[in-house]
């Protein structure tokens, strides 16, 4: 079928979305969904003939970019091979998808739990610390996102949690450093970073260690604003773990395969969790995908001992096809060496150098093809462009200054008082210099309301 505009179908498309699909995080009756056409590369495009430089990565996941020609020539031979298969049976898809994942998770994390996504990429870590440490607390950030389902919008930190926030026996939340608002009054990074795990400790101590199963953080939050933690908070938060027995759980769905401009965030810092939550940039979303990477030591659990869970696709042939092409033209390719170049030469200085012209943005934070603009009415009291958790009204600046984005060909990825620049880890150096151009408009549409 073709991927050219055609503005008939185009309303053909939507109306039958509107009368049938019942869309997430949405009031179904104020939504105005833009049929999509088709997508390339960095690009999509929809019906009526508009072309969006796709700065949001769709939900921060197409890292490969759109229609990868390796990866669907990959889906396309599986599918002609074999669609689908029970999790039981061994496959050389699935054993391959798992064997190019487990060499590229740091330390020893070597067995891979496939599931459909990184909810339940969460969900299953996290009963694996518990089964694994038999205690049943779990810790999670305030500034975090780590999926929709019950226990991991429970771990959710952010406000997406509280409408479901109903079963959450056993979560604790904490705060992990943010120096910009920072939860600890610090003034440096250093300060932040000390006084971040001083806290952890203390709510550790004080909630009883013996009764804590795991601490689960995004290695780099990602929804919540892109926060790079200071260098010396996740091995700081390894040694707590390792001191008070509690299993470490990164979760890198946002940040993995390529997204920091390293294979995973932890490599920064050469953290070694003990589970690693993993989807989206696996395989770019071509085909449904998540999973978690295991210790040894956790794997062992249970060679003896069933593990008590299950998904009828885990492993899906297609999905597992697409991730051996995408890991696999992600590597021959050099696409993690250009998100972490695109990132320091490109992305940085000119997000920064925006930052110096637009007094709507209060600060500039990120690595690689993964940043975030904070924007603000005020730069001395960093007052955020709209209140916490704004919506109707209230929102409105964030609502202009999206709809500039749009109108002037730029899909931004835009959550509370932020912008992300989340563009494919493919992103070419013109095409990051057409987005920052295309965001310099933008922005003077938030200027006008600090
Ligand atoms: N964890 C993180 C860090 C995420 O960013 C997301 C999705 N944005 C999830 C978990 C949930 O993944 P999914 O939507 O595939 O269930």
């Amino acid at each position: 079928m073709s991927t050219q505009p055609d503005p008939s179908r185009g309303a053909a498309v939507k109306a039958t979305d509107r009368a049938h699909v019942f869309h997430s995080w949405s009031a179904q009756a104020l939504i105005d969904p833009l049929a999509v056409a088709g997508a390339e590369g960095s690009y999509f495009w929809d019906h009526d003939g508009n072309r969006y430089l796709d700065f949001s990565s769709q939900l921060v996941n197409t890292n490969i970019g759109h229609q990868h020609p390796k990866v669907v020539a990959a889906v396309r031979e599986q599918a002609a091979r074999l669609c689908t298969i029970a999790p039981g049976f061994a496959v050389d898809v699935r054993g391959e998808a798992a064997r190019l994942i487990a060499e590229r998770t740091p330390g020893d994390l070597d067995k891979v739990f496939f599931t459909n996504g990184g909810a339940e990429a969460v969900e299953n870590a996290v009963r694996m610390a518990r089964l694994h440490t038999g205690r049943t607390k779990v810790f999670s950030a305030y500034r975090s996102y780590h999926g929709a389902t019950a226990a991991a919008i429970n771990l959710t930190g952010d406000p997406r949690r509280w409408p479901s926030d109903t079963a959450s026996a056993g979560v604790v939340h904490f705060w992990a450093p943010f120096l910009y608002r920072s939860p600890f009054h610090a003034e440096t990074e250093e300060q932040e970073c000390e006084r971040a795990l001083r806290h952890l400790e203390d709510v550790l101590v004080f909630e009883g260690p013996q009764t804590v199963a795991a601490i689960v953080l995004e290695t780099v939050p990602g929804t919540a604003g892109i926060m790079v933690p200071p260098p010396g908070y996740l091995p700081g938060v390894r040694k707590l773990c390792d001191k008070y027995g509690v299993v470490l759980i990164l979760d890198e769905v946002m940040a993995g395969f390529g997204r920091t401009g390293r294979w995973f965030a932890a490599d920064h810092w050469d953290v070694v969790p003990d589970l690693l939550t993993f989807a989206k940039g696996v395989n770019s979303g071509y085909v449904p995908l998540g999973g978690v990477a295991i210790s040894a030591e956790i794997a062992a659990t249970f060679d003896r001992r069933p593990y008590p869970g299950g998904l009828t696709y885990s492993g899906h042939p297609l999905a597992c096809a697409a991730a051996v092409a995408t890991i696999g033209a992600m590597a021959e390719e050099g696409i993690v060496e250009n998100a972490a170049r695109i990132g320091e030469e490109v992305l940085g200085p000119g997000l920064r150098e925006l930052a110096e012209r637009h007094p709507s943005v209060g600060e500039v934070r990120g690595t690689g093809v993964f940043w975030a603009l904070e924007l603000v009415r005020d730069r001395a009291t960093r007052e955020p462009l709209v209140p916490y958790n704004a919506s109707g009204e209230d929102n409105a600046p964030m609502a202009a200054f999206t709809a500039a984005c749009r109108a002037a060909g730029l899909w931004p990825f835009v959550n509370m008082n932020r912008t992300h620049a989340v563009p494919p880890c493919t992103v070419t150096e013109t095409e990051a210099k057409d987005g920052l151009a295309l965001l310099d408009e933008a922005l003077t549409v938030a200027d006008a309301y600090t």
